[in-house]
């Protein structure tokens, strides 16, 4: 397993699970030696234990020597893809990594690319890069792409379950692949007959993902104008068949992030623009989702100004900095747009999340994180839930020290009805995107 981010981590881990020899090979020397010593960076339900369960079988081994990777019958790449400001690829990793594999590739071995790239990439890029050795992809070596579809959070049962999408540099490639996966993993494998079709797979999941998240968005928007509460309204409008399955809009939220999301529109927006061809739905769905951590920022600063409260003299209270609930990543969090607003608005801001790194978070934000939710909320005009992690899920509101009549914003927890009336029976304004 080439690359031990998010991906890697996951994937090298299940497959030491299910009892093959896993070798993960990463750069990052720091990484391999806190891996070594039984340090997980990774906040992700079950993997430090998974990571630990491998490496105490001998399983699972982590190296930053590339010489492992000659001993290996299949090569998996899984090294961050991400995209500059106009959504080209930013090759740097992949175009690395497949020059340091090209000295140590063997006859007979499987690459397969998991890395999320333009159409054509593991064609043009990986093949001749890997073809620098000497071999030649198709007759020497075989090579596949299957793309990663896990989300965060809920990545390693999803590992379990995801169907897993194959295609070929040619048609033994996609088989051979393709038997690898449902072998190791037990899930269903479909293959493209085009390697680009499986690459396009990807970029395709997203790019429903973030658009859809888009009308959900606006649609929140739309019912804060009727003072109707839009997952009322989701609820009922999903209910009609639609296609193969129902309509199925998804959450509104304070904003979308992570790595994925926030720029796989963007690539194929660009590829196409490269083309001639002008995508809209991409670029909108980003245009929407990025701007909602502005719009839930004001909605902080309008509530707490319509309970009399000027911007100058509001303290905010964060919970939750990571892009979505139950995981530490800081990449894209949309909190950052919040935090931006606010602090320019004259508020006073705090932070806690006892998911992410600290000094991670104090370097994005430029707030120290409160270490509790008491020392965090206390005086606070406002508690903004803008990431509902199992930890929160027990808060006793009526017990914390916030300011009077303090305002609870929902960024993302989804409230019930009934949890919604006991904070307003404990003195709180209840606000939420759309809510
Ligand atoms: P990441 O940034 O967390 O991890 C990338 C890893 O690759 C790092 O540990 C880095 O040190 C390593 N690396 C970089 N260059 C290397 C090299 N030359 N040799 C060896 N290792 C190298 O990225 P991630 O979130 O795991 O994403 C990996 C890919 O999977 C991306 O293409 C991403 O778009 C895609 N993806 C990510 C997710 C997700 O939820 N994070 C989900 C699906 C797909």
């Amino acid at each position: 397993m080439v690359g031990l981010g998010y991906v890697g981590s996951c994937v090298a881990a299940t497959l030491a699970d299910r009892n093959l020899n896993v070798v993960g090979v990463d750069i990052d020397a720091q990484l391999i030696s806190e891996l070594n010593e039984g340090i997980v960076r990774l906040e992700e339900q079950g993997l430090p234990a998974m990571i630990r369960r491998g490496m105490e079988s001998g399983r699972l081994r982590v190296t930053d020597d590339f010489v492992a990777v000659a001993s290996a019958d299949v090569v998996v790449v899984a090294v961050g893809t991400p995209v500059h400001e106009g959504g080209s690829l930013d090759d740097t990793q992949l175009r690395a990594v497949c020059e340091t594999l090209s000295k140590h590739i063997r006859r007979g071995q499987l690459y397969v690319i998991k890395s999320t790239v333009p159409p054509g990439t593991t064609r043009s890029l990986v093949a001749s890069s890997l073809e620098a050795s000497g071999l030649r992809a198709a007759d020497d070596f075989l090579l596949a792409y299957t793309p990663e579809r896990l989300a965060e959070s809920t990545a390693l049962a999803e590992l379990g379950t995801l169907p897993i999408v194959v295609g070929g540099i040619d048609e033994h490639s996609a088989a051979v692949a393709a038997e690898f996966w449902r072998r190791s993993l037990g899930v269903e494998v479909t293959s493209q007959e085009f390697l680009e079709a499986a690459e396009i797979v990807k970029l395709a999941d997203n790019w429903w993902i973030d658009v859809n998240i888009a009308l959900a968005n606006e649609l929140a928007k739309f019912c804060s104008l009727y003072g109707v509460d839009v997952l009322d309204v989701i609820a009922s409008a999903n209910s009609i068949p639609k296609g193969d399955g129902h309509v199925n809009i998804l959450r509104p939220s304070v904003g979308v992030g992570g790595s994925c999301l926030t720029k796989d529109p963007w690539m194929v927006w660009h590829e196409a623009a490269q083309r001639g061809v002008d995508i809209r739905t991409a670029q909108v769905g980003r245009l929407v989702n990025e701007g909602m951590p502005e719009y839930s920022g004001n909605l902080i600063i309008d509530e707490l100004t319509a309970l009399g409260k000027a911007p100058g003299s509001m303290t905010v209270a964060i919970l939750g900095l990571a892009f979505k609930n139950n995981t530490g990543d800081l990449r894209s969090s949309p909190v950052r747009g919040v935090v931006d607003v606010l602090t320019k608005a004259g508020v006073q801001v705090r932070v806690h999340d006892p998911l992410v790194d600290a000094a991670e978070a104090e370097e994005l934000l430029g707030i120290r994180p409160g270490a509790t939710v008491e020392e965090t909320v206390r005086g606070a005009d406002c508690v903004a839930v803008l990431a509902l992690h199992q930890q929160f899920r027990d808060i006793d509101f009526a017990a914390l020290p916030v300011a009077e009549s303090c305002l609870l914003m929902d960024g993302r927890a989804y409230y019930s009805k009934e949890k919604i009336a006991e904070l307003r029976s404990h003195g709180y304004t209840y606000r939420g995107v759309g809510r």
